[in-house]
């Protein structure tokens, strides 16, 4: 399993694609948000990294790499905690253009309608749902005092198709990331800030790991996947970095998914 190390160990000649941006990236101190704030890093973007837990290992990745990366304690599930995030990103870099929603669970409890208790559907949609809202409630007047920028909000492909493999309030919470992000979009599309979903197919970072404890569980899970393989941290990174960046610019409210075409599949070759 990688979760952390894009590859990418210097800045590009021409400063590059997010020179001069300001980056945001929630629950960067592991899994995808970090080997996105590496990417990121690596393209030129000053990058907070907010998370629960401590993520000096992985500011310290970047800045060994050349990038400038700053941390900041972030629960994206405390209104006042995000609000500060949000104040410390302008205070040390100056603005806020990308705001990466990233920073998401999936706990072990969370099973079929009939069997997943109101306090896991709270949980679950007040990090993975109202966590979104927040960080947009006091992101974007940030993003409108730098002059616009782009907003990711990551789903997943669960949010598109049904699995029998039940995590129900995981599953209703990417949908309604997809629905939030079409609205937001809207609402600010004439204001320059973008507004996308990113929905990743499986890729085994801790959060999907934990539930893939052996290979079994692994082939199984593979079975549905045309390419036939997880997908790499770096693969969603390169994807979100489109999203950051100008090369998306004509794009907004829409939900971009790399998944091996799970979503695309009736059947998987054999
Ligand atoms: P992960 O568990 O490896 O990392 C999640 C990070 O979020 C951790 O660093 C964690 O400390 C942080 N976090 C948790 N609660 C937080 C909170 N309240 N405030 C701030 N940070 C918090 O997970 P991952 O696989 O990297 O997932 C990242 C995102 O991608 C999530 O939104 C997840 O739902 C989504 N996703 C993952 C997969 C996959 O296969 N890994 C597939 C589809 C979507």
């Amino acid at each position: 399993m990688r979760t952390a190390g894009c590859g990418y160990s210097a800045r590009p000649m021409n400063g590059g694609r997010l020179a001069g941006k300001v980056a945001l990236i929630t629950g960067a101190a592991n899994g995808l948000g970090r080997v996105a704030a590496e990417l990121f890093a690596a393209e030129g973007a000053q990058v907070v990294i907010g998370d629960v837990i401590d993520a000096s290992a992985a500011v310290d990745a970047i800045r060994v790499a050349g990038g400038v990366a700053a941390s900041v304690p972030l629960d994206v599930s405390d209104d006042a905690s995000v609000a500060a995030a949000v104040a410390h990103t302008v205070a040390t870099f100056g603005g806020l253009h990308v705001l990466y929603n990233n920073a998401g669970i999936s706990p072990a409890d969370d099973d079929g309608p009939v069997n997943t208790s109101d306090a896991t559907w709270d949980a679950v949609l007040d990090i993975n749902v109202t966590g979104v809202a927040r960080c947009c409630r006091h992101g974007i007047p940030a993003m409108l005092e730098s002059g616009g920028g782009s907003i990711i909000n990551v789903a997943s492909f669960v949010a598109h198709v049904g699995a029998a493999t039940p995590q129900i309030a995981y599953t209703s919470s990417k949908g309604a990331v997809l629905a939030m992000t079409r609205e937001i979009a809207t609402i600010y599309a004439r204001q320059g800030i973008r507004v996308n979903a990113l929905c990743p197919g499986p890729v085994l970072t801790p959060l999907l790991a934990k539930f893939l404890s052996d290979d079994d569980k692994r082939q199984r899970r593979l079975v549905h996947i045309p390419m036939g393989r997880f997908g790499e941290p770096i693969e969603i990174a390169k994807a979100a970095l489109f999203l950051a960046s100008d090369d998306s610019s004509f794009m907004t409210g829409q939900s971009l998914l790399i998944d091996g075409g799970i979503t695309a599949a009736y059947t998987t070759p054999d």
